[in-house]
């Protein structure tokens, strides 16, 4: 099954331009160094006779009402948290009127989040989830466990366990693309669930270190080990220039940019091998055993 991955937003906590800097990437022409908080949209056609197009985005920051204008977004079937920071969760009320729309066709939309994101997202939205909230105009979502792997209209999301500091989040694979966002650290068990990449989307911040966030140098390195055919960088922040990083990124490297898409395979993948259950297929017969 095919579908269309758009980057809503490749910027890192702060955004690019960063507020009150003046350096030459937040004061840059190229619109490919204005970022907006990471978050990324996945759609395509439902394989049910309905065949209804299917929108899932991974993280709603502050900028999701601004991304979801641009995106032209009428309608979202799911939502999946990595984790609970400010730039990846702080837009869930502007999933209202997105929200209402749901709720009259299917009920409300399931935001998948890990036990932690879960209680911070009740926390600062207790008017949202409280099973006492009577805010009328609060959004129709529910939250849902993010197990090992949810399916959504046809298509496997399985969770990557990655680090970010000492922080436990979620990355996430469809099909043959991963999406790996803050990122500091990768459990060795994680890189079995990321063989046979066609993308791999992985955050690098800067050049320089930094305690929860990978450099482009460790990414590059985890983006060379799992041999994915195109690395895609995100959660980038104001040190890095597009035009300018992107001629020093070996081949099959690059910055991603907001608004950037492009097509992806969705052939749910098996978790043990992580190979396309189509590429199987062949072996559906088992052989004759010989006696
Ligand atoms: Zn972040
Ligand atoms: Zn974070």
């Amino acid at each position: 099954m095919d579908g269309l991955l758009t980057f809503m937003g490749t910027g890192t906590s702060m955004g690019v331009p960063t507020l009150g800097c003046d350096c030459a990437v937040c004061t840059s022409d190229d619109p490919r160094d204005r970022r907006l908080r990471p978050s990324v949209l996945l759609t395509w056609r439902d394989p049910d006779p309905d065949g209804r197009e299917r929108f899932v985005v991974i993280d709603t920051g502050p900028d999701f009402r601004e991304q979801a204008l641009r995106s032209r977004l009428k309608r979202i079937d799911a939502i999946f948290y990595t984790h609970s920071h400010a730039d990846h969760i702080l837009g869930l009320d502007d999933l209202r009127p997105l929200s209402f729309t749901a709720f009259r066709e299917s009920g409300p939309i399931p935001l998948y989040a890990s036990p932690e994101t879960t209680e911070v997202l009740e926390r600062i939205y207790d008017y949202t989830f409280s099973p006492h909230a009577t805010y009328p105009n609060r959004a129709r979502v529910r939250l849902e466990p993010l197990e090992e792997r949810t399916t959504v209209h046809g298509v496997d999301f399985i969770r990557i366990p990655l680090l970010h500091g000492n922080m436990k989040i979620f990355g996430f694979r469809f099909g043959r693309t991963a999406y790996l966002t803050d990122v500091s650290a990768i459990p060795e068990s994680s890189f079995a669930l990321l063989e046979g990449l066609d993308n791999l989307i992985i955050s690098a911040l800067r050049y320089e270190p930094h305690p929860s966030h990978a450099t482009v140098k460790q990414a590059l390195g985890w983006s060379r080990r799992m041999g994915a055919r195109q690395t895609w960088f995100t959660h980038i922040a104001h040190e890095l220039g597009h035009e300018a990083t992107n001629r020093t990124l070996p081949e099959g490297v690059q910055l991603s940019y907001d608004g950037l898409s492009f097509p992806v395979n969705l052939d749910n993948v098996s978790l043990n091998h992580a190979a396309p259950l189509s590429a199987l297929a062949h072996c559906a017969t088992p052989p004759p055993v010989n006696s």
